[in-house]
């Protein structure tokens, strides 16, 4: 596959179609394929990776390399079109300067889990037939690749490409996801239970704004947390309400526009499972107001920011029961 891309991405150079490609490309370690923007053949040739680490979504990227002089090649998994056309639908980015090459998507890998197996010392990483041969400094380790799937992708939505301009490989079908197993856990613990969860969760939070900075929802020019009048400006939170605040509004500022992408809690250093927030508020919407998938398109308008007169009422809360 990698190959496969290279070589299309060099033939969209050369012939003019676009001048710049973003990808990924190997990073120190055999696990930290990152975001990479290529600009010619020989860059394409020494750095371009597409392995089962390439799990980070380009999309966001886009806000900025679509406003740049020239057209540029995108390589999208099936997910990753969802946050794209979520950006298309704002007006974040701009459609005709990015050619999409729909891609396979995961399952990705998380090289947090192999880690978590107590695996250090990791120098490169195989998968032989779905085992992974990890060689390490101090020798040959293996485990199910499996065991080290990404979060996002253990509980994946859709194979399917929402937007692309050529695919390479076949086009998948929509899933049928077990997504909201454990949003239904939460719902059925007491508010109290529900309390404490999301408190030992939060409390772990450093406010390194990983979280907002990857998220294609989050493209705020100026966004609310760096307000410096706001007393929250860009610092650790120093007490359990500032832990909770920044999670809260940011789970509402982005509900009924986020796409599910999972890389949130993908690049959180403290392992939150943000994602839980932001599908339990999916979920409300989808039995609310009807089923809606952000990204699945560029037209619908979000139940959240549409009126109809069979919305429901705000007492439907109470109704629902808050226990
Ligand atoms: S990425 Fe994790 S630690 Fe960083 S601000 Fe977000 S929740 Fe907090
Ligand atoms: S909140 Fe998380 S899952 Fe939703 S769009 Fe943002 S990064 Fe993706
Ligand atoms: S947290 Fe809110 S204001 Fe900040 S970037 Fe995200 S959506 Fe925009």
């Amino acid at each position: 596959m990698q190959e496969t891309m290279i070589k299309r991405a060099k033939e969209l150079l050369a012939d003019g179609t676009v001048s710049r490609v973003i990808g990924w490309k190997k990073g120190e370690f055999a696990y930290d394929t990152t975001p990479a923007v290529f600009e010619t053949a020989e860059e394409l040739d020494r750095d371009f990776a597409f392995d089962d680490f390439t799990a980070a979504n380009v999309s966001k990227y886009l806000v900025k390399e679509s406003r740049k002089e020239g057209k540029i090649l995108a390589f999208l998994k099936p997910c990753d079109t969802y946050s794209f056309n979520q950006l298309i639908k704002e007006h974040r980015v701009i459609r005709e300067n990015v050619y999409i090459i729909g891609i396979p998507g995961g399952p990705k890998l998380d090289a947090e889990k192999i880690k978590a197996k107590g695996i250090t010392g990791i120098l490169g990483i195989k998968n032989e037939n779905y085992t992974l041969k990890i060689e390490t400094l101090y020798g040959t380790e293996t485990m199910p690749f499996y065991e080290a799937i990404c979060g996002k992708c253990e509980s994946c939505k859709s194979k399917k490409h929402v937007i692309y301009d050529e695919l390479i490989g076949e086009d998948g079908d929509i899933l049928d996801s077990n997504r909201f197993d454990t949003v239904e856990k939460l719902e059925n613990m007491t508010a109290q239970e529900r309390f404490d969860f999301w408190r030992e969760q939060l409390s772990k939070c450093i406010r390194c704004n990983a979280c907002r900075n990857v998220c294609p929802a989050c493209t705020c020019e100026k966004c609310v947390f760096d307000n410096p009048k706001s007393g929250i400006e860009n610092k650790a939170a120093s007490d359990s309400f500032e832990e909770n605040l920044f999670h809260i509004i940011r789970a509402f500022h982005v509900a009924g526009r986020c796409t599910d992408c999972g890389e949130c809690s993908r690049v959180c250093p403290q392992n939150i499972p943000l994602h839980l927030l932001n599908r339990k508020f999916i979920k409300d919407i989808n039995e609310l107001y009807g089923e809606y998938q952000a990204g699945a398109d560029t037209v619908s308008r979000s139940p959240i920011t549409d009126y109809t007169p069979d919305d429901c009422e705000p007492s439907v809360v109470h109704e629902r029961g808050v226990e």
